[in-house]
């Protein structure tokens, strides 16, 4: 953020377009899969798909994923020529809109490919994909259903042009699951062989490689990190900042936010940030949360609230600590996979979250 925080709003989200565009070619160069698509469900990620869809089909990109039809509906105005695949599969009465946006759902029961297949036999064949469950017992069809189904002339009339399904510990090194689940996939493929097959996510790239025709990285993309635990490859491509509104000296003893929940050990300075859990930021980070304020990072000060989060800034820099001088949440070095420990939960819920209350900014 440069000098005030933003006008009329607590915080600024500032997604790099370009970066977004970077980690897509970096994935696609060590997928070592023909093709890499990406994923823009939850609105890319929070990212937006009005702006992430067009930067990623510039750079190359030319299939993507949602979980919704409405999703769908976004993503094919934002791509108008890209292949785009339903992931949650094909609810009751939505044929029609499926057909009318050009979206292919990705079938996952015996009685979504049927009915999807009787809409072909009297519209026209239109593509689909087919789930197939290793595993993650979530979606698809199970693997000897898939295996018995091979040869129904119903498969034929479903168009299908894609086989995948889903990794269920992908960002665990040399998890044996991953490759139970490769195996029986590759059983599957075999029953299928005409078919373009899609296993691996963000972290099966870098993890168990391709292994199949189109690799289906999503989180990655938005610069969260495919490798936990080890330095992450992808540039951070959302940053997150705050106003300060108000700096105040306490003394020793002096508790700050909601049910006093923290005290001063010592005389500290605090100052109040304009963001707080309705703008997305969990208030489970109360206790273990951090911003940085001139290059220092600084522990959050009692209860993260609802529109405001107190910092304890007394390492930070004298001459930062203005009344709307910034301080920065997500970026600095706090990144995407850090925020997500310190709220208890992972980085992917930090950036699906976040919330629709900040000034966006966009650059290319
Ligand atoms: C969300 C999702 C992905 C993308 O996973 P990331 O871990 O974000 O890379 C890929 N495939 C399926 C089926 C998904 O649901």
């Amino acid at each position: 953020m440069t000098e005030s925080h933003p006008i009329g709003h607590g915080g600024r989200l500032t997604i790099d377009l370009a970066a977004l565009r970077a980690n897509w070619r970096h994935l696609a160069d060590v997928a070592e899969c023909p093709e890499t698509a990406a994923v823009i469900k939850a609105d890319a990620y929070g990212c937006g798909i009005a702006r992430a869809a067009p930067a990623l089909w510039a750079e190359g990109c030319r299939t993507f994923f949602v979980a919704h039809l409405s999703e769908g509906l976004t993503a094919r105005k934002a791509a108008p020529e890209a292949a785009i695949y339903v992931l949650n599969g094909f609810p009751p009465g939505t044929a029609q809109a499926y057909r009318d946006a050009d979206l292919r759902p990705v079938l996952g029961s015996r009685e979504e490919v049927a009915e999807w297949a009787a809409r072909n036999r009297a519209g026209g064949m239109r593509p689909a994909a087919l789930h197939v469950d290793t595993g993650m017992n979530r979606l698809g069809l199970s693997v000897p259903e898939a295996l018995a189904l091979a040869s129904d002339p119903m498969m034929a009339e479903a168009g299908l042009d894609l086989l995948m399904s889903h990794l269920v510990s992908a960002e665990v090194e040399h998890d044996p699951l991953t490759d139970h689940q490769a195996s029986e996939f590759d059983r599957v493929r075999a029953a299928y062989p005409h078919l373009r097959a899609s296993l691996a996510n963000s972290s099966g790239d870098f993890l168990a490689s391709c292994r199949a025709d189109l690799a289906r990285p999503g989180y990655a993309l938005y610069g969260g990190n495919p490798r936990p635990g080890r330095g992450n490859p992808m540039r951070p491509v959302v940053r997150l900042e705050a106003g300060i509104l108000q700096v105040r000296d306490v003394d020793a003893g002096a508790t700050a936010g909601y049910n006093a929940r923290w005290t001063a050990r010592g005389p500290r300075r605090l100052a109040t940030l304009s963001l707080g859990y309705a703008d997305g930021y969990p208030r489970s980070s109360t206790g273990r949360g951090e911003a940085v304020v001139g290059g220092v990072r600084c522990p959050f000060a009692g209860n993260v609230s609802m529109d405001l989060i107190i910092l304890d800034v007394t390492g930070a820099p004298e001459e930062v600590l203005r009344r709307g001088a910034p301080a920065t949440l997500i970026g600095d070095g706090l990144d995407l996979d850090t925020v997500g420990r310190n709220a208890g939960t992972i980085g992917y819920e930090i950036l699906t979250g976040l919330g629709r209350r900040y000034e966006r900014v966009y650059r290319d």
